[in-house]
């Protein structure tokens, strides 16, 4: 389960992004706008930002710039919503600070691993994952071990 920030100016893809992450237990945060998405950031703690590049105000470019300008997210995931047409998008965003992209229309089905990737790239970083599989070895001896005959 993360905490993961949406800014995003479009209704319907908030509607959508928001229910495939939450279906897979992930807790979503919206903001409709890149200054709004500025505040929420800093009000939510996320653990990972997707960020749409068209919005109405400030750009999702301004948006990660200004966002790895503060301490509290210099290093956190920022994944920006490329438009699939434009090719030069994925580059910008990866200039102004983002963590990766994925390209629009999205595929519901694949996001919700791409997000886990991008989230597990930091954990691998030095940030140690909350359960780990090797954690739990001694409790899980095969069940004929246990059983009495
Ligand atoms: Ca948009």
């Amino acid at each position: 389960m993360s905490r993961i920030l949406y800014i995003e100016d479009e209704f319907t893809n908030r509607l959508l992004i928001k229910r495939v992450l939450e279906a897979q237990g992930h807790v979503v945060f919206e903001a409709e706008s890149g200054t709004s998405g500025l505040q929420m950031a800093q009000t939510c703690n996320p653990d990972l930002i997707l960020m749409d590049i068209n919005l109405p105000d400030i750009d999702g470019y301004e948006c990660t710039a200004r966002l790895r300008k503060m301490p509290d997210f210099n290093t956190l995931p920022i994944i920006a919503l490329t438009a699939n047409a434009m090719v030069g998008d994925a580059d910008k965003a990866l200039a102004a600070g983002c963590d990766g992209y994925i390209s629009k229309p999205i595929d519901v089905d694949t996001l919700p691993r791409q997000v886990m990737n991008f989230i597990n790239t930091r954990s691998s970083k030095g940030i140690p994952l909350r359960d780990s599989p090797l954690s739990g070895g001694a409790g899980r001896l095969p069940g004929r071990d246990r059983r009495t005959t």
